[in-house]
């Protein structure tokens, strides 16, 4: 278990724990100077399902592979661990504040995952909201070979490509394909398109603010609920551990 120790820290060393502005702007940073890297937005699960799987523990430990607190359980295990850090950033600002970046600076944006439908809303909002990005393709998460998919990336070299297709098969896609490209920010973004399209609901603001949002979602969703026990209470369970 010495080693499994190891490796569950290494993840928290290289979480992201400053401020969200910070985060938004090294993000920018990223696209304004063409650069390639992966940002993995983590929650428990991410990381329990790391340890177990090499190719995504390979994924995250990659020197091109930024990772972000995306959920109250990875802030409470840092914090159990004695990091300081300035908190959750969710996957969904992280997304909403990249799109609104790309629609001022006019850059290009390719979305792969999520279902047809969600596409389709997602297009008119995007049309209404963000009039100047640039789209450089859409694809829906099941009908198309993924690829495929990514030759199409990698030929229309977009600066933002936003990969829906769950925890952990989006990351793994993603970091399949990286190195193949000259140049992206490639996120995978769970089920953020289908909240930014409007076709999912997100908590209340204020359900946000107490920091239940997870309560809301399991709630909402029922069937997460024992995958929720699976990865994220017994995730806590093993930090504590940990920490002995
Ligand atoms: N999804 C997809 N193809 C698949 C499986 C999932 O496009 O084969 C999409 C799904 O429509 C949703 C997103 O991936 O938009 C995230 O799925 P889910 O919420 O089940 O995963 P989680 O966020 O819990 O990892």
């Amino acid at each position: 278990t010495r080693k499994r120790k190891t490796i569950i820290i290494s993840y928290f060393d290289k979480l992201y724990k400053e401020n969200q502005d910070s985060f938004f702007n090294d993000l920018e940073q990223i696209i304004i100077n063409e650069e390639r890297a992966m940002l993995v937005t983590a929650n428990p699960e991410v990381f329990s399902r790391a340890e177990q799987n090499k190719e995504l523990h390979e994924a995250l430990m990659d020197q091109e592979t930024m990772i972000s607190p995306d959920g109250e359980g990875v802030v409470k295990a840092a914090r159990i661990l004695n990091y300081s850090i300035w908190g959750k950033i969710a996957g969904v600002d992280t997304v909403q504040h990249l799109l609104e970046f790309c629609n001022q600076c006019k850059k290009t944006v390719f979305f792969y995952g999520s279902k047809q439908e969600v596409l389709d809303e997602l297009s008119k909002k995007l049309k209404i909201d963000y009039p100047n990005i640039i789209i450089k393709g859409m694809r829906n998460g099941y009908d198309y070979n993924e690829t495929v998919v990514f030759d199409e990336i990698k030929n229309t070299a977009p600066d933002l490509i936003l990969v829906a297709l769950g925890v952990p098969k989006q990351e793994l896609a993603i970091y399949r394909y990286l190195k193949k490209v000259d140049k992206g920010l490639f996120i995978g973004v769970g089920g953020s398109l289908d909240v930014l399209s409007g076709v999912k609901k997100r908590a209340p603001k204020f359900i946000i603010r107490c920091k239940l949002e997870w309560l809301f979602r399991l709630l909402k969703e029922p069937r997460r609920i024992k995958k929720f026990y699976q990865t994220h209470i017994t995730f806590l369970f093993k930090i504590r551990k940990l920490k002995r």
